[in-house]
């Protein structure tokens, strides 16, 4: 549900970025303006190479932002210090186009990972929370599964699992069925989509994945690092 009367989870207004300087000096964010809302499904949609990475990192306090304004959970990202930024982070979840899994921890392991971050958290109930999300992605049977036990679209699950057990307050999705057949890409949309709507966190998922975009709530279109 959006809640237009509270501020946006993700504010980003006229952001320029560069990479590299002088005469190697690529702009690939030209003033480039988004927003999300708590209980919103965004879809970030362009063709290779037009700066969809590039913004999500800004956002997902991966890089630090060079011109324009940039406000997420209520932070001015331009002026936030380190121990603010990590701050940021935390509350965020970041789902990735590989799933990135450490392939000596099992399924539970690398998902538990993520809530080692947070010492209000006692280790069983880190164990409950983990087994929960693990249900809720469907995939409770191979919590004690390695990831080289695990199909594509099982490891990706995980991978959310992992990104989304702490309950972020946004997700950024860069891709994340790009790796994935059409049921598995489905299935990992939906548990996406499900987590924003109970969860009334925000999402931004960037893809060029037709299939997800009855998912979304709006969608915005980049190209050349313009946003639209
Ligand atoms: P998208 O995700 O839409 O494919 P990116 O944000 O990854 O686009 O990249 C936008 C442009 O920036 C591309 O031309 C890419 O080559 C360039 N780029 C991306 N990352 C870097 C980097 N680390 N250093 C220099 N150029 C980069
Ligand atoms: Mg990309």
């Amino acid at each position: 549900m959006n809640q237009p009367s509270s501020p946006p989870l993700i504010e980003a207004r006229d952001i320029v970025y560069k990479y590299n300087s002088g005469d190697l000096a690529q702009t690939v964010l030209r003033h480039a303006s988004i927003h999300v809302n708590a209980g919103e499904f965004v879809i970030l949609v362009g063709p290779s190479g037009s700066g969809k990475s590039t913004l999500l990192s800004l956002i997902g306090v991966l890089r630090k932002n060079q011109e324009g304004i940039l406000n997420v959970l209520g932070e001015d990202l331009n002026l936030t210090n380190e121990d603010k930024m990590r701050d940021v982070r935390k509350k965020m979840g970041y789902v990735f186009q590989q799933h990135n899994l450490l392939k000596f921890l099992t399924a539970s392991q690398n998902v538990e990972m993520t809530l080692e971050m947070f010492p209000e958290y006692t280790e069983a109930e880190r164990a409950r929370i983990t087994e929960e999300i693990l249900g809720n992605v469907g995939l409770g049977d191979y919590r004690n599964s390695y990831p080289a036990q695990l199909s594509v679209g099982q490891k990706q699950r995980v991978a959310i699992a992992r990104s989304l057990v702490h309950r972020p307050q946004i997700i950024l999705a860069d891709e994340p069925t790009a790796s994935l057949d059409s049921k598995s890409g489905l299935h990992v949309v939906q548990i996406l989509h499900d987590m924003v709507k109970n969860m009334g966190c925000g999402a931004l998922v960037v893809t060029h994945d037709h299939r997800i975009f009855d998912y979304a709530d709006r969608i915005l279109h980049i190209e050349d690092g313009v946003v639209s």
